[in-house]
């Protein structure tokens, strides 16, 4: 009985820990910040990307991304410019004074914005829950994403991942 206690007293506290994080508003700003965004929505997804793009643009071994609701990302401060390949599908965001990468609106799917985590005030909480194209992961590397994709999810994988990302985070 204690002992069912205790975990339910753990489970009730990582879920409010998962709520706090996620659904509160979230501020974060490029390296020197003149751009500065805010978040008001729990994202829909957070993946690390081994592909050579996000390699080259994070001049790392992977990229971070949470998926956030269009409608719930807001630039409040700065004028971030497009930089790394400049389109045609993919629009990515930069900081015009630092050249901090931040984030990416792709052509079709309006209702997101990928955006970098890492630049969160708050980015405790943004642990890759799925990751692309290990095909292109460099050997020593590894994180704890749930899901792993040689290439990319399909849209019907997609969509199964947001459900039970919430579900995880709810
Ligand atoms: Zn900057
Ligand atoms: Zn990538």
């Amino acid at each position: 009985m204690r002992e069912m206690d205790i975990a339910t007293q753990n489970n009730a506290n990582q879920k409010g820990k998962d709520m706090t994080l996620t659904k509160s508003t979230l501020t974060g700003r490029c390296r020197c910040g003149q751009v500065r965004f805010e978040i008001s929505a729990p994202p829909l997804l957070t993946a690390a990307c081994h592909c050579a793009g996000c390699q080259s643009m994070s001049s790392s071994a992977f990229s971070l991304t949470a998926m956030i609701p269009g409608d719930a990302f807001r630039v409040t401060q700065g004028d971030p410019v497009i930089g790394g390949l400049h389109g045609p599908q993919q629009h990515h965001y930069f900081c015009p004074n630092c050249m901090t990468w931040m984030f990416t609106r792709i052509d079709g799917f309006d209702a997101f914005v990928n955006v970098r985590p890492t630049l969160l005030e708050n980015n405790q909480w943004s642990t890759p829950f799925i990751e692309t194209m290990t095909s292109n992961k460099l050997p020593w590397v590894q994180t704890p994403a749930h899901h792993r994709y040689d290439e990319f999810p399909s849209i019907d994988d997609l969509q199964h991942l947001m459900v039970e990302f919430a579900a995880a985070h709810d």
